[in-house]
């Protein structure tokens, strides 16, 4: 069901404590970590706690939820001091866009030149 965890996935064992992170943020309903294969400077996740398979599904299913996570992007870039200089949220939705954990997640990158169109 919609927001409840799942046994196979990644992300809701980091947010289980089952898998080790590097925790930079936390707020009752999302947690942000580093990636571990940092793309840029920064290079932060923001997912929700409860487990949606993508932001589309996150926006449909608890859009109240997918504002906390874009609040928290914002946050991160912040603390990061990445914001004078922009910074990009992305959200990579299906296989075929890259996305390679389906449990809805923001990229937060900054802290050097990101160029358009990206890959
Ligand atoms: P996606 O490709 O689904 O948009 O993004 C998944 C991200 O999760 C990738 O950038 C990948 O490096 C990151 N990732 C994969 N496994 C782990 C892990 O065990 N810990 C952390 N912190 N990040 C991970």
């Amino acid at each position: 069901m919609a927001g409840e965890p799942q046994g196979d996935c990644l992300f809701c064992k980091i947010v289980a404590g089952e898998v080790p992170a590097t925790v930079v943020r936390e707020s009752e309903t999302t947690l942000a970590f580093r990636d571990i294969n940092p793309q840029a400077p920064t290079h932060v996740l923001v997912i929700p706690k409860a487990h949606h398979t993508d932001a589309a599904a996150l926006a449909a299913e608890a859009p109240e939820i997918a504002a906390d996570v874009l609040r928290e992007a914002g946050e991160i870039a912040r603390q990061e001091k990445t914001e004078d200089d922009g910074y990009r949220i992305v959200f990579n939705t299906g296989a075929g866009a890259g996305q390679t954990v389906f449990h809805a997640h923001a990229h937060v990158l900054g802290g050097r030149g990101l160029t358009w169109p990206p890959g």
